[in-house]
């Protein structure tokens, strides 16, 4: 059975206390490969490696650096079909999605932060007569980058992408539920001529991995894509050691429909919105609010399309619903289910598991499910699911969408349906939510600002800001009179 390494200075290892554990198919539920069980000992020969790979790799004219990281670009283009098997294995995601979104997104990061960083400048203040302010940026040094499991590749990239396109050197942790695809990345940055140490990626559990990172003395900044859970443990640790800190993390985000949206529109679009990746997505809309004239006409038509979905396997290429993650997962979205009954919701679409058969007889197969009559204020609205389950919610007023809409603790994407445009820009402006998106979901321009307000998170991904993030602000003074 294969045997994932460790990449570290250049070169794939094994973990240096020897041991391995399962990585299993999500669609089989059967063990397909090892990987390192890597613990300190490995993020110290990480963190080493990328300390003396430092001093090279950020004085290197910018240049050259964007050229090695265009070329590793290139290289996850020309693999894409092995990465998007890979990722769709190691997932269960549905294979065309790996092959339309998560794969070449890899790529796109990387291409989009070698490029931006040759065009990223810095602040200069004149104080008349008197004095002209210059800020440098200077890359931070090590810095740690964890990821999870439900984009694995596509998250990975956008965080090592701006780190190393300023000049950074990398201690990285893919999700121990879906390594795969960052082990072939190792090997791919050997083939694009990364030099030794710039990029490190240790493979292990995250209490012991992304433990070792987060409390590492020589790892100055630490980006953060998970739970929120896991994200206040990371903050509790870092703070006193005043790391940087970019926290990207959970999500229970609304889909705000009113009477007057393009209702074929709204409906394809609430279909992705609510299961693409089995609803595995921080930014589905898990709760849908529906103005009341429309709410029997969209739960049927919704209710319909959902029963209609087939899931499969997702080596497939006609499968647009594959496994759940894992085991634990698909049973802890299946005990939000039955909380939702003993809440009073109606399940009107799956609910269940879905046994398929043959070689995928043990993967974690769940219908796609819609779920009504739940008071607003309830714990299956409240709390973030992230699977294929969505509750509808019908609403009288604007002022109620807007209260509910902002209800839970969190506050990472919001999506809104109407053709008012002045409701449109009003409605967006209250929403407590770091992305909302008017008629369209998940429609990305890599320069905007992304994350999210309230325990969604801290700091803000993307463009300029995650370039910021990688850099130092320093303001040099210089009098002139
Ligand atoms: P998770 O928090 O369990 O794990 C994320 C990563 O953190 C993994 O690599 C894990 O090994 C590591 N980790 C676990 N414990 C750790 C610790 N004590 N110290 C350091 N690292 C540790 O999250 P998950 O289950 O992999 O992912 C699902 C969650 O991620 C959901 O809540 C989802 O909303 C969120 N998410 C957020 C965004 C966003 O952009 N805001 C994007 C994708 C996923």
């Amino acid at each position: 059975m294969e045997q994932l390494l460790n990449y570290i200075n250049g070169k794939l290892q094994a973990p240096v206390g020897g041991t391995f554990i399962d990585n299993i198919e999500p669609a089989t539920g059967k063990v397909y490969a090892h990987i390192p069980d890597s613990d300190e000992r490995d993020v110290q020969l990480a963190t080493e490696a990328a300390q003396k790979a430092f001093p090279h790799w950020s004085a290197l004219p910018v240049g050259e650096r964007s050229r090695i990281l265009r070329r590793l670009a290139g290289l996850i283009e020309q693999n894409l079909d092995e990465l998007a098997a890979a990722e769709s294995r190691d997932n269960g995601k549905p294979v065309s999605l790996a092959r339309t979104v998560d794969i070449p997104r890899a790529s796109s990061n990387i291409d989009f932060f070698a490029t931006g960083v040759v065009h990223f400048s810095s602040d200069a203040h004149y104080m008349e007569g008197t004095a002209v302010n210059y800020t440098l940026r200077h890359p931070i040094g090590v810095v740690g980058c964890i990821s999870p499991w439900n984009l694995p590749l596509y998250l990975f990239t956008w965080k090592i992408a701006p780190a190393l396109a300023t000049g950074n050197c990398v201690v990285a942790k893919p999700s121990e539920v879906t390594p795969y695809t960052a082990y072939l990345l190792s090997k791919l940055c050997m083939e694009a001529g990364l030099p030794a140490g710039v990029l490190n990626i240790v493979h292990g559990l995250g209490p012991k991995v992304g433990a070792a990172i987060t409390e590492h003395p020589e790892i100055k900044a630490i980006s953060f894509t998970g739970g929120t859970a896991t994200g206040a443990a990371i903050a509790a640790k870092a703070a006193p050691m005043f790391k940087k800190l970019s926290l990207e993390l959970g999500g229970k985000n609304p889909n705000i429909i009113f009477a007057d949206c393009d209702f074929e529109a709204m409906l394809s679009t609430t279909m992705r919105s609510s299961f693409a990746n089995q609803g595995q997505i921080c930014l589905c809309g898990s709760r849908i609010l529906i103005e009341r004239p429309i709410y029997e006409k969209f739960r049927d038509a919704f209710v319909e399309k959902t029963k209609r979905m087939k899931v499969g396997n997702p080596a497939d290429p006609d499968t647009r619903m594959g496994a759940l993650v894992s085991e634990s997962h698909l049973e802890k979205v299946l005990s939000y289910v039955e909380l939702a009954k003993e809440e009073g919701g109606t399940v009107l679409a799956g609910g269940h598991r879905v046994h398929l058969e043959g070689e995928l007889a043990g993967g974690y197969y769940m219908a796609p499910t819609v779920i009504e009559g739940l008071p607003q204020h309830c714990r299956t609205n409240m709390e973030e699911i992230f699977g294929p389950v969505v509750t509808l919610l019908p609403f009288d007023t604007e002022e109620e969408a807007v209260a509910w809409a902002n209800a839970t603790p969190y506050g990472l994407s919001a999506t809104l349906w109407t053709q008012d445009l002045t409701r449109a820009h009003r409605v967006a402006h209250q929403l407590e939510s770091g992305i909302v998106w008017i008629n369209c979901w998940l429609l990305r321009d890599l320069r905007t600002p992304f994350g999210g307000m309230k325990q969604s998170g801290v700091g803000r991904e993307g463009g300029f800001e995650a370039m910021r993030f990688f850099t130092e602000p320093k303001n040099v003074c210089v009098k002139i009179s």
